[in-house]
């Protein structure tokens, strides 16, 4: 019986390659395999990893003003080919990367014979797809329209999205900006459907098969980002374009591209645990830099007032304490935060910035990305959204010897967004400027593709632990959730390690914080942004203990390798970074017990680490340990606590 089915496969698999229909494209360790199909005229794809599937036949096509290609699509041919590129990178979660992987380029053509190309690319644990667009005889560009690209997973699939937030519903009409929490294990297919969707990326847990994380790369001004739809009943989640109701309803959805043309990538990471998600490189391996530093960009860390001083801090005499406690904290910069403009005003920055530099700090400055869409109050306005305006600014930013730019309140994804990304990121080279963003996007690969280009906020971060109990309640179950989620395809900059028991200004009373001072210390290293502001006070030199002030004077920004160690998305998490020789080892745990754990750490056996812990009175406190030969260390992790260690 089993011999006649495999038989009747066969045979069936031999007729679809007679009709040269179908074609499969494995990683260079045969693991991961992705089978294109085109079934009735609609082009599909599926992802097997370890012989087990991952996704079912999903579908693909697109939509365009210049022809449908998604349905009544004729096989032309296919190619196979692959890739084999080393690249360095110095601001992401390593530094020397090595992508190896198999290519399939499958040709169709359409009820009007016009070609596309479907590209595929399989590394180990990856596969990165997008569409490739011709020029049609005389025509020479199109404006896409609508995807039919989707992801289907198993019915015993759960997942972890954050939904895509409402472009009116948000605070001065700043939505969407990714700062909405994740939720853990949710059923497949919702009870009830969002209709926004959800932010990239996404992470499934295909039952006993897996993990399959799903995002977004490469897109630039040449495209609108994407999300992803609700699910179809059966578990299909579609590339759904931004709500035209982003951006005061101005500008359209769908993307302008000249021919030839291609898409951004879309990027599926599969593992039988979470260790291939937690340190993928997918992101940066399939975009290129697309131009030179204008100089060496130096990453570090900072201190910024706003977040627990607010906005009564800003003012000059409070930015002088703030810029005394980097130089003391031998942090390398200062953000000055909004307001700045109105109560400091440009005449009396120059002295301001004069002055960090003497103590050895160089300056962020904020900014507000507004023109005309959105109502936040705070200034500086209309200095970023017009390229005259821009420029002139920057020219006085440069001669001011300011270092970079937090550009805030973006709220949009659709393709006159990304333009606006880029021509930031681009004149702020051409000036010598990093750039953060705040209220924004997911970046999308932008670490390799803007040389300048330091960190995206995206997430529900700090700013909202000041701002809100049920955050401050959630922060250690959103803190699990980032290394395998959100950080793991870009920087965050979240401005976190706030190091006041209560987060206000007199540091008593008040929006009580739920989390040790180890799990503060541990979101140093578990957090990834290359430039990171942090929200230590000046009464932090004293009233921490020391150790916990020396650990944040040391702890770098940048990495030369991640590892997964151990955890689960919502319930803890344990990651492992290499700086130069030294090896950072964080934990945190959302549970309502302690968390025992036997950790893994090859990297320290034998070796002598410093570990900062959480007694059971949540009081942290530093002290040596010496790993066994195996590299087997136990370790508890308290409640809405955390662990470091750190040896080399
Ligand atoms: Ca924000």
């Amino acid at each position: 019986m089993k011999k006649a089915f495999t038989l009747s496969v066969f045979i069936l698999a031999c007729t679809a390659r007679l009709l040269a229909q179908d074609a499969t494209v494995y990683s260079p360790d045969k693991q991961t395999v992705l089978t294109f199909k085109l079934q009735g005229g609609k082009p599909e794809y599926a992802v097997t990893y370890k012989g087990k599937t991952m996704l079912q036949n999903s579908p693909l096509g697109l939509q365009s003003n210049e022809g449908d290609f998604a349905s009544g699509m004729k096989f032309l041919g296919k190619a196979d080919g692959n890739v084999d590129q080393q690249y360095t990178l110095d601001r992401a979660k390593a530094s020397q990367m090595h992508y190896v992987a198999n290519k399939l380029t499958v040709d169709l053509e359409n009820s009007q014979q016009r070609k596309i190309s479907i590209v595929f690319q399989v590394s180990d644990n990856n596969v990165a797809f997008r569409y490739e667009l011709p020029i049609w005889k005389e025509t020479r560009s199109c404006v896409i329209e609508k995807e039919a690209t989707g992801f289907k997973f198993p019915a015993t699939t759960t997942r972890f999205l954050a939904p895509m937030m409402d472009p009116t519903a948000g605070w001065s009409r700043t939505t969407p900006s990714y700062e909405t929490p994740y939720t853990a294990d949710a059923p497949l297919v919702a009870a009830k459907p969002h209709q926004e969707g959800y932010v990239f990326p996404g992470l499934f847990h295909v039952g006993n098969n897996g993990w399959v994380l799903v995002s977004e790369t490469g897109v630039r001004s040449l495209y609108c980002a994407s999300q992803l739809s609700e699910s179809s009943a059966d578990g299909t989640f579609n590339i759904k374009y931004p709500n035209p109701k982003q951006n005061n309803g101005f500008g359209s959805t769908g993307a302008a591209i000249a021919l030839p043309g291609v898409t951004p990538w879309r990027t599926i990471t599969v593992g039988t645990d979470l260790k291939p998600i937690a340190e993928t490189t997918i992101p940066f391996d399939v975009v290129e830099p697309l131009y030179a530093p204008s100089k060496k960009y130096t990453y570090g860390k900072g201190t910024w007032s706003w977040i627990v001083w607010q906005d009564p801090s800003m003012n000059y005499d409070d930015q002088v304490k703030f810029i005394d406690l980097a130089a003391d904290l031998k942090f390398e910069y200062i953000l000055i935060d909004a307001l700045w403009d109105k109560n400091i005003g440009k005449e009396r920055m120059q002295e301001l910035i004069k002055y960090a530099h003497s103590k050895g700090v160089d300056v962020f400055l904020w900014y507000n990305s507004n023109g005309p869409f959105n109502d936040a109050p705070m200034g500086p306005h209309n200095r970023m959204n017009a390229s005259v305006e821009r420029k002139a600014e920057m020219k006085w930013l440069r001669e001011q010897g300011v270092k970079g730019l937090k550009v805030d309140f973006f709220g949009g994804d659709k393709q006159e967004t990304m333009r606006l990304y880029e021509d930031i990121l681009s004149d702020a080279n051409d000036y010598g400027l990093m750039i953060i963003f705040h209220g924004t996007t997911l970046p999308r690969g932008w670490e390799r593709m803007y040389p300048n280009y330091v960190g995206s906020e995206a997430v529900v971060a700090s700013e909202n632990l000041i701002f809100s109990q049920n955050v401050r309640e959630a922060e250690a179950f959103n803190a699990t959730m980032h290394p395998f989620i959100r950080n793991t395809v870009g920087s965050m900059e979240f401005g976190g390690v706030l190091l006041n028991k209560y987060l206000v200004k007199s540091n008593t009373k008040d929006r009580k914080r739920l989390t040790t001072d180890a799990f503060q210390l541990a979101t140093s290293v578990l957090f990834q942004n290359p430039v990171q502001m942090f929200g230590i006070t000046p009464n932090n030199l004293t009233d921490v203990p020391a150790f916990e002030i020396d650990f944040m004077k040391q702890v770098p920004t940048t990495w030369d390798e991640t590892r997964y160690i151990d955890g689960y998305p919502g319930k803890y998490a344990v990651i492992a970074r290499r700086h130069g020789d030294k090896w950072y080892i964080a934990g945190i745990n959302a549970q309502s017990a302690p968390l025992k754990l036997s950790l893994k750490l090859p990297m320290l056996s034998g070796k002598t680490a410093k570990v900062y812990a959480d007694g059971s009175d949540r009081v942290t406190s530093a002290k040596d340990l010496t790993v066994s030969k195996n590299g087997t260390t136990n370790v508890v992790i308290q409640p809405g606590g955390g662990v470091v260690m750190v040896g080399q």
